[in-house]
């Protein structure tokens, strides 16, 4: 597969900078194919070698001139990654691999998910679930089954995070996601948690401006992306996260919208979200709808942390009595939009509304939604599409990457986590 992506740049001094890289990109592109960039690729529909060579050539150009300055901007250009030619096929199929609310979980989660009901009775039948090095082999097993794959976040996945990760200002869960491949973030309310700068940190990489480096590596900053099209500056209304990604996949443009929960100030600490304004989801989200249609793009998938619920009784790949916010996101939103990868609720669920996927994986890494889109190599529109919710289930064998990382952080989080801090000599009732 041949993905190369490009964000919207947020702010204006960024703009200037990213206008300059994309036109630079766009000259050698030009001056390698010989005509726009991309159109010849585009539009070939077929296998040509000579095409992919030029191609080639112009990606390695963009990689170089992205690397130049690959942490002062918070688009930082996507690398291109590897690839197959342009099939001769009618279609392309897409998998997306998305997960939200994982709160820094690197080690086995004490929650337990339905996975099922008894026959006779209908009561439901528990297990254990998830565990960063198992949710990670998910990832990597699907992935080898299609090579157009993005693996994704509807946010939230560090903050209200355990020691493990929160002790380190959560970058073991970083390198983490990396391992993972993660590519797209939305911008959740705990991600906020100690501020833009912080985040911007936890994006860029570098040592913590108090506490410096901590643990055995350097912090590289995380590989994804983080999007937030409705989170701006303000006093100059310019996002503060790119709004959104477009990614070409053998020569078909995949739109990637990133959207924060509208209320976000009201649930985080006024720090966390000084000099920001939220905007309205929907009005973001279809005014990004209509720039990435004119930009030609027929394949958006909507990641927002904010999400909605199903009745108690309802299982994982199933949507009974759906309620909340999401539910008029939905309904408010052109129907351009494929799939809402959504959060916050940290509920599981799988719905088709009004034509558009709506899923929810529940949270800490107990659960990977995998999508599947089916696109037309003619039109470019989703022809087909579908969803499934799956327990990561711990039968399986562990990532070692990840395992790796785990049990590292485990081992210098020790000294802290075993510490005794005090005693209690009396009678101790803990709340609910
Ligand atoms: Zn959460």
């Amino acid at each position: 597969m041949k993905k190369v992506s490009f964000d919207e740049a947020s702010g204006k001094h960024i703009h200037i900078m990213a206008l300059g890289v994309t036109l630079l990109v766009f000259l050698m592109l030009v001056s390698i194919a010989g005509e726009a960039p991309f159109a010849d690729i585009q539009n070939s529909g077929s296998n040509n070698v000579s095409n992919f060579n030029k191609f080639d050539k112009a990606i390695n150009s963009y990689e170089k001139t992205i690397e130049l300055n690959p942490h002062d901007s918070l688009t930082r250009y996507n690398r291109a990654c590897a690839y197959s030619p342009i099939n001769k096929m009618d279609v392309i199929e897409v998998q997306i691999l998305s997960i939200n609310d994982f709160h820094g979980q690197l080690e086995l989660p004490s929650s337990q998910i339905p996975m099922g009901r008894n026959n006779k009775t209908g009561a439901f039948i528990y297990s254990n679930s998830g565990g960063a090095e198992y949710l990670a082999t998910y990832i990597n097993r699907l992935k080898s089954e299609n090579p157009n794959t993005f693996v994704v976040s509807a946010g939230d996945s560090i903050g209200a995070s355990p020691l493990i990760s929160a002790y380190f200002h959560d970058e073991p869960t970083i390198k983490a996601l990396n391992i993972m491949g993660l590519e797209f973030s939305a911008v959740g309310n705990h991600e906020l948690d100690k501020g833009l700068e912080e985040l911007i940190r936890i994006q860029n990489g570098g040592c913590h401006p108090k506490d410096g480096c901590l643990g055995n590596s350097s912090f590289e900053g995380a590989n994804f992306h983080f999007l937030a099209a409705n989170i701006v500056n303000e006093s100059t209304n310019a996002t503060v996260f790119p709004a959104y990604n477009v990614t070409y996949v053998q020569g078909v443009l995949i739109g990637f919208i990133g959207v924060a929960l509208r209320d976000t100030p009201a649930i985080v600490r006024p720090s966390g979200v000084k000099g920001l304004k939220f905007l309205d989801e929907a009005e973001t989200i279809n005014k990004y709808v209509r720039k990435l249609k004119g930009m030609g793009v027929k394949t958006i998938v909507v990641l927002i942390h904010d999400g909605g619920s199903q009745s108690a009784d309802g299982l994982y790949n199933e949507s009974l009595n759906m309620s909340g916010p999401i539910l008029d996101v939905v309904k408010l939103t052109d129907h351009a939009v494929d799939v809402f990868i959504t959060g916050h609720t940290h509920k599981v669920y799988n719905v088709l509304i009004d034509g558009s996927i709506v899923t929810e994986a529940y949270a800490q890494g107990n659960v990977l939604t995998d999508i599947d889109l089916v696109i037309s190599n003619e039109t470019h529109a989703v022809i087909e599409k579908r969803a499934r919710n799956i327990v990561v289930s711990r039968g399986i064998p562990k990532y070692s990457g990840v395992a790796k990382l785990v049990k590292e952080y485990k081992c210098l989080v020790a000294p802290t986590a075993d510490k005794v801090i005090g005693n209690i000599t009396g009678k101790y009732y803990s709340g609910t």
